[in-house]
């Protein structure tokens, strides 16, 4: 076997592994890639149940208090540090425990809930909502869903109220994007009561500062040579945990402290494993689901900040004897800001509701967030810099720090560059096993015509109905008409793409990327039809017979229908050979 072909072998391996075996339900990305829309996971608009809205009200009222009183961004990232007054204030608050159970000492919120609190944070101040999310949603979260009733009942309590910081420890210099790649390993003492373990990590949010970490290491399977990845619970007071740089000197984020540290022969006792031992890299990839999720609550929180500055600036800033404002070009930069955060918090709602609803697999729906949210945010505060002019470079206007702290959401939590490919390739493989089931029993029909009948009417199925998008407001139905259209059209270009390329497809990025922009853009556009309907409903019930526009939702959709038309077109008529070939001549270069 060459080497390529070992390494694909492994990486299907790695990734039927990661994949949650057994039956599940279909979910709203895997359905789009079938040519379904499966709407009960997406309508009618999820809202968080009345009895915790105010228990969340009331937490939100007292959070805004605090982060009103307490909470100075500017000088955060002047003093690269938040203030441990503010850690202790937000553990306060309840922030540091919000989706934790009542009886560890959290405060028991759901995904939706939680995603709320941090959109305000993340709306103020982007090295507290990192800090939080390292902490909360990434920190303790193994703990949280797989840990035993022990160790939640042992480690919890102080974690959830601040008092104790939580960190979670996967990238290494080998394991950035490969995750998969940890090298920290982890070897069974003799009499199997603990682990020792050797490696190192880095760029470690909360490293320092952190009296818990979730380290992920290798361990060896047993009866075989091979090793797999497990989580362990490891403390600084362990010997031989050592702090190699507390706080890597970085351009944004900066009241965050990333951190390197090396654990050399640091024996971990074995009931400090979470979950079963090997199934580490799933356990992380889990955690990073809440992790984007929450990302994209931060990222939202900062759009609404980039759209209110820039309106501001644009009613009252005059040239040419006009507001700036009066500008086409600057009102094309405002409308797209507007439309674009309204439709990244109904993209949070509904993919936060998809695991507080249980969906058993979220991974493409999150990572379709975490991509979308961070790209969306990236271009906002790019076009709310530039209506500010030369006045956003200077260090008294908050732009110039938001430009530096959003640059890492491209690149954390899985890049955007891996995840799209991620996205596409996830997505297709539903309808790529039942081309496969074809295929094979059109090689060796001796297998019976069985599966590959079945898997061929699915296909057809799926290339003949056009799906209803099922909306209850009539101004809505036209809308709703063309996603539908939309998602038939996504089916046979996927179709097309699997029958064209076959099993190359999984090295094609440039055709992956435009499968995965045109999911992405079908489910955004979901979720904003999704949470407009519930506006013009709720509209309805009080009497407003004649609910106005929403102008935001109204330009998402016709500018979100079009990418996809552009994405779906362009798998046809493109320049990928001509770049290939550019980027072949200029990487032979050097
Ligand atoms: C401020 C900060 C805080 C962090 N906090 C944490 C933390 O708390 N815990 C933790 O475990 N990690 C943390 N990280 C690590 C972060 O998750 C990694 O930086 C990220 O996963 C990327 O890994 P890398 O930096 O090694 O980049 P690389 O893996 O070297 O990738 C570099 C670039 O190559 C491209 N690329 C890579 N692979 C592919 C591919 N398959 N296809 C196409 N393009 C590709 C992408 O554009 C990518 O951005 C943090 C990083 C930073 C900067």
């Amino acid at each position: 076997m060459s080497e390529v072909e070992a390494q694909r072998q492994k990486e299907i391996q790695q990734a039927e592994e990661l994949l949650f075996a057994g039956p599940q339900a279909l979910g709203f990305a895997k359905g789009l890639f079938h040519g379904h829309f499966v709407a009960d996971w997406v309508m009618p608009y999820p809202r968080v149940p009345a009895a915790q809205q105010t228990e969340l009200d009331k937490t939100l009222a007292e959070v805004r208090q605090f982060l009103d009183e307490h909470l100075d961004p500017v000088a955060i990232d002047r003093q690269a540090d938040i203030p441990r007054a503010v850690i202790d204030g937000l553990g306060r608050v309840g922030v540091l425990g919000t989706t934790a159970p009542v009886e560890f000492g959290g405060r028991g919120f759901m995904q939706m809930a939680n995603c709320q609190v941090l959109e305000e944070i993340g709306s103020r101040c982007a090295s507290t909502s990192v800090f939080v999310n390292a902490h909360h949603s990434i920190g303790i979260r193994a703990l949280l869903l797989f840990g035993t009733h022990e160790q939640k009942q042992k480690w919890l309590p102080k974690l959830v109220t601040g008092e104790q910081l939580g960190a979670f420890a996967l990238t290494e210099k080998e394991a950035g994007s490969d995750a998969a790649n940890v090298q920290m390993q982890a070897r069974p003492s003799p009499d199997g009561s603990h682990f020792i373990l050797n490696g190192e990590k880095r760029y470690i949010t909360n490293a320092a500062i952190a009296h818990v970490l979730t380290v992920m290491a290798r361990t060896p399977v047993p009866d075989s040579d091979k090793t797999a990845i497990t989580a362990f619970l490891v403390t600084p007071d362990m010997p031989g945990f050592t702090i190699l740089e507390a706080r890597m000197p970085k351009m944004g984020i900066r009241g965050t402290a990333t951190g390197r540290f090396a654990l050399r022969d640091v024996k971990v006792p074995k009931e400090n494993i979470l979950g079963p031992p090997g199934k580490g890299l799933k356990i992380a990839l889990t955690v990073l689901d809440f992790g984007r999720t929450t990302f994209g609550a931060c990222c939202t929180g900062a759009a609404k900040t980039c759209l209110r500055l820039a309106v501001e600036h644009a009613n009252t800033r005059k040239q040419f004897n006009k507001t700036l404002g009066e500008f086409h070009l600057v009102k094309k930069k405002i409308a797209r800001i507007a439309a674009d955060a309204y439709a990244m918090e109904a993209m949070t709602t509904i993919t936060a509701s998809l695991i507080d609803r249980g969906l058993e697999d979220y991974m493409i729906e999150t990572a379709m967030l975490k991509v979308f949210t961070t790209e969306r945010l990236w271009e906002a505060i790019n076009e709310a810099f530039q209506i500010y002019g030369g006045s956003a470079y200077f260090v008294d206007l908050p732009l110039e720090r938001m430009v530096r702290d959003a640059r890492i959401n491209q690149i954390g939590e899985g890049s955007n560059e891996v995840l799209t490919s991620f996205i596409a390739l996830v997505g297709m493989r539903g309808p790529g096993m039942e081309f496969k089931e074809i295929y094979d029993t059109m090689l060796k029909p001796s297998r019976g015509l069985g599966k590959a009948w079945t898997a061929g009417m699915h296909r057809l199925g799926a290339a003949v109905r056009i799906p209803d998008v099922p909306v209850r407001s009539a101004e809505l139905r036209s809308f709703a008409n063309q996603l539908g259209r939309l998602i038939w059209r996504f089916n046979i270009a996927v179709n097309r793409a699997l029958i064209a390329y076959r099993e190359p497809i999984l090295d094609l990025q440039l055709v992956q990327e435009r499968i995965a922009g045109a999911a992405m853009d079908l489910f955004a556009s979901t979720c904003v039809l999704s949470r407009w309907d519930a506006e013009l409903q709720f509209a309805r019930r009080n009497g407003d017979s004649a609910p106005q526009t929403n102008h935001a939702a109204d330009l998402f959709l016709r500018q979100s229908f079009r990418r996809i038309r552009r994405f779906l077109s362009d798998l046809n008529d493109n320049e990928d050979k001509a770049l290939l070939a550019a980027a072949h001549s200029a990487l032979r270069r050097e």
